[in-house]
């Protein structure tokens, strides 16, 4: 076992923290988006909330997250890396990185996916889109100053010298070829990971970037 380092969970006890979540299968999902409690929250850290089927939903702060682990309501799936825990008056909990809801919510289906630097990297798995380097840059397959688009589209994850090379020309003026046609990732999951550059590693095995 590592060596887990006791943080607090400052002058008001776990308990103490309304809670607004609801596990009902109705709208439970945005519920837990519906999060005000991020003002006490050191700013980065977040957990991600897992349906019951292990569907990913949403990032929670972790004071909402561990709020739900103390109420019954979500599981601990996979704690802090580091080992950390939360204390309070009358319990311990295992600072979570992932949680699992007790219960089954049904969410809408959320519509496309923002482009971003950080969801474009990674639909293109940090690689060039046209030689397999690793990805430094966004390059625009049809060039803006051609009427190209800034989508999902005619976006690609690119390295320097690929696009350095490849400058204001097109594929077809520089005989390149693209092994598969960019597209805008599908799936809530993508939401999760849009605005986040470093999503937490232990995150990735419930987030299906594949697709
Ligand atoms: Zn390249």
């Amino acid at each position: 076992m590592p060596y887990r380092k006791p943080i607090h969970a400052g002058q008001s006890p776990l308990t103490s923290v309304p809670t607004t979540s609801r596990s009902s299968s109705k709208g439970g999902g945005q519920a837990a988006e519906r999060s005000g409690a991020g003002a006490q929250e050191p700013p980065r850290r977040r957990v991600l909330l897992l349906n019951n089927t292990f569907e990913p939903l949403t990032a929670l702060p972790l004071r909402r997250a561990v709020v739900l682990v103390v109420c019954g309501k979500a599981e601990v799936v996979h704690g802090d890396a580091a080992g950390l825990v939360l204390h309070s008056a009358t319990t311990t909990v295992e600072v979570p990185s992932v949680i699992r809801l007790s219960n089954f919510v049904r969410v809408p289906y959320r519509g496309r996916v923002p482009l971003s630097r950080a969801a474009l990297m990674l639909r293109d798995g940090h690689r060039c889109a046209y030689c397999s380097a690793r990805a430094e840059t966004i390059d625009h397959v049809v060039p803006r100053s051609r009427g190209g688009s800034h989508s999902w589209e005619n976006c690609v994850a690119c390295c320097a010298k690929c696009n350095r090379r490849k400058a204001d020309k097109t594929l077809n003026e520089l005989g390149w070829t693209l092994s598969v046609a960019p597209k805008a990732p599908r799936g809530r999951n993508w939401r999760l990971l849009a605005g986040s550059s470093d999503p937490d590693p232990l995150w990735l095995p419930y987030l299906n970037t594949a697709a």
